[in-house]
């Protein structure tokens, strides 16, 4: 698994910087190499897979647990998909795209 080439040099970039890039997409990520601006981007399989898959992973955890109330098992499952959400995009940078912005 490998993170996206820079487009003018070819040089990897750093896992940091295109995962700060995707929680922050005002910002872009910087090659270490030749400093040039690279604009990152989630193929569309991925995002669709990240959401079906935490919400099915945070589905079947909660069916493991059994809470007397409702409030408290969605209050557990929204819990879960955002620690899920976190927990899977750390290997979303190794998917991600890059384009050369100036
Ligand atoms: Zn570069």
């Amino acid at each position: 698994m490998k993170t996206p080439k820079c487009k003018s040099c070819n040089h990897h970039l750093e896992w940091k910087k295109v995962f700060t890039s995707l929680w922050f997409p005002q910002k872009t990520a910087t090659c270490s190499q030749c400093m040039s601006h690279h604009e990152i981007t989630t193929p569309l399989y991925i995002s669709i897979l990240t959401v079906v898959l935490t919400n099915q992973l945070a589905l079947l955890i909660n069916n493991f647990l059994s809470w007397s109330s409702i409030w408290m098992s969605i209050a557990v499952v929204i819990a879960l998909i955002i620690s899920l959400i976190i927990l899977f995009s750390i290997f979303i940078p190794y998917f991600a795209r890059c384009r050369l912005v100036d």
